[in-house]
């Protein structure tokens, strides 16, 4: 953030996304409050000062310096009276940041004072969703853009996007920019999503931004669980700080009890046992589970019930895979059903951005913990000769790691946390446990050994194959089978279970 810092407002990235982001900014001010309360204060300020007479506050808010790299800009948006902005908005994070400015303040006089200042144009912000957005006074706002949503490429999206039919002949001429900044075009959106998106802003603007005129020409009007949510939290944090500050809140009040209301009602589904969007135009659901589906539980806008039904939902394979009842992530959208197999090169795509450099778990797993190995069926090292990585790889593997990576299957090792203070003795457990699972079957009539499959992909980590039975006999739980290990060491035969795939749920 540092570094990104213009000196009124931070970069979310120096090249692709150059100028000011709205909810961006309400995540940095949330980061900066913690040890720069007067850079907090000024990203929101800069912010604001870009907000329109109706009370909106626009998602890009350009940077004339940086003009000529992004698409669309303000020449394509048009916005009224020439402003440098887009022509949409984003989930409104403001007044929850403004709070944590004051929780986390260093000078707190300085904090109330921005308070103050910010209160009325926070206030505004929020009336315009009532007064623009909320057509039939439900308490729910719309989206009429996907890049309202925060979650812009969110399948959610993609139905009502797809039903709507496009002229190319009428669409405006554009120049897609994104795709030019060396990022996979398999990780950005379709040119077809894009003709929709530029349809979506044309349409704005040949309505000239009249809230009324697109709300009743516009094929994409979706009130969001997510959006909704956020509006609901920090209308919360708004009240908060009009009570701090000595100002009026029954407008707030109002507010905030309507929306919960509405979202613990209408965008709950009881079919797919998770918060959804409404689609205003097809009038239905947008069935399907994502991640925006939980967000209702920040907004303190599920009932217990509810929230007991997410919780189960959290933790089952939809969205926590293995089903340990610790689940710590949540993805964005159930795409796993029945095995990690299904999803094209999984291990390799899915990537950690740490420091400068990416790792993916199959770099994580060959490059660093199996000292740059040949991964199995594979022709060649994970890392290449002057991979910078390299740095990082063991000199000497532990073969027990097997015991301890998990990649969701059904024979995989249960998934458990690993201390580095505790490193060699967890460890050691793992590997005992393994050893003594059905992933391990010892058949002293057939003079056998039927064991994992682990053990043939890996069997050098482990020293050869003959190591590998050491291994085995060093740790089983019973005498009987150390001592049959023991004496028929050289002849005993070995055989590889089936190795199951699926989703260990
Ligand atoms: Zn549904």
């Amino acid at each position: 953030m540092d570094e990104n810092w213009t000196g009124s407002y931070t970069k979310p990235s120096p090249s692709l996304y150059p100028h000011q982001w709205n909810w961006d900014s309400g995540f940095i001010a949330i980061g900066y409050s913690h040890y720069n309360q007067k850079r907090a204060e000024l990203e929101l300020l800069s912010l604001f000062n870009a907000q329109w007479p109706n009370g909106m506050l626009p998602q890009i808010v350009f940077n004339p310096e940086f003009l000529g790299n992004y698409f669309p800009e303000p020449d394509f948006w048009q916005a009224p009276e020439g402003r440098l902005t887009s022509g949409i908005t984003m989930p409104p994070l403001h007044a929850i940041a403004c709070l944590h400015i004051l929780e986390n303040a260093q000078d707190e006089e300085e904090a109330f004072s921005f308070l103050r200042k910010v209160f009325p144009d926070l206030l505004a912000s929020h009336r315009y969703f009532y007064e623009y957005r909320d057509p039939n006074n439900e308490g729910l706002v719309y989206i009429r853009h996907p890049w309202e949503s925060g979650i812009d490429n969110s399948p959610n999206w993609d139905a009502t996007l797809r039903a709507i039919k496009i002229d190319k002949n009428k669409l405006p001429p554009y120049e897609r920019r994104d795709v030019k900044h060396g990022i996979p075009a398999e990780e950005r959106p379709s040119d077809e999503d894009y003709d929709r998106y530029v349809f979506l802003v044309d349409l704005f603007r040949r309505n000239h931004y009249d809230e009324k005129a697109i709300f009743d020409e516009c094929p994409f009007l979706i009130q969001d669980s997510l959006f909704n949510s956020i509006l609901c939290r920090a209308n919360q944090a708004l009240l908060e700080i009009a009570n701090h500050i000595g100002e009026d809140s029954s407008e707030i009040r109002e507010w905030t009890d309507q929306t919960t209301r509405a979202i613990g009602t209408k965008l709950w589904c009881d079919r797919c046992r998770i918060f959804e969007c409404y689609d205003l135009v097809r009038k239905s659901h947008i069935h399907g589970a994502t991640a925006a589906g939980f967000i209702p539980l920040f907004a303190g806008a599920a009932s217990r019930e509810q929230a007991k039904i997410l919780y189960e939902h959290m933790n089952s394979i939809h969205f926590c895979a293995l089903h340990q009842g610790n689940c710590f992530t949540i993805p964005n959208f159930d795409m796993i059903h029945t095995s990690v197999k299904e999803v094209a090169d999984f291990f390799q795509k899915a990537c950690y951005q740490i420091g400068p450099h990416r790792f993916s778990p199959d770099d994580i797993e060959h490059g660093i913990l199996r000292g740059n190995a040949r991964p199995p069926y594979r022709p060649f090292r994970q890392f290449k000769k002057r991979d910078p990585r390299l740095a990082f790889a063991v000199e000497r593997v532990d073969a027990r790691i097997h015991f301890a990576l998990v990649c969701g299957s059904r024979s995989c090792a249960p998934i458990r946390f690993y201390d580095p203070n505790e490193i060699e003795q967890q460890l050691e457990l793992a590997a005992y446990k393994f050893v003594n699972s059905s992933e391990v079957v010892i058949a002293p009539e057939e003079k056998k050994v039927i064991i994992s499959q682990v053990f043939d992909w890996y069997q050098r980590d482990f020293g050869g194959k003959k190591v590998v039975l050491k291994f085995i006999k060093k740790r089983v739980d019973s005498d009987w089978k150390r001592e049959f290990l023991t004496e028929n060491i050289d002849q005993v035969k070995v055989e590889y279970l089936f190795y199951d795939w699926n989703l260990n749920h």
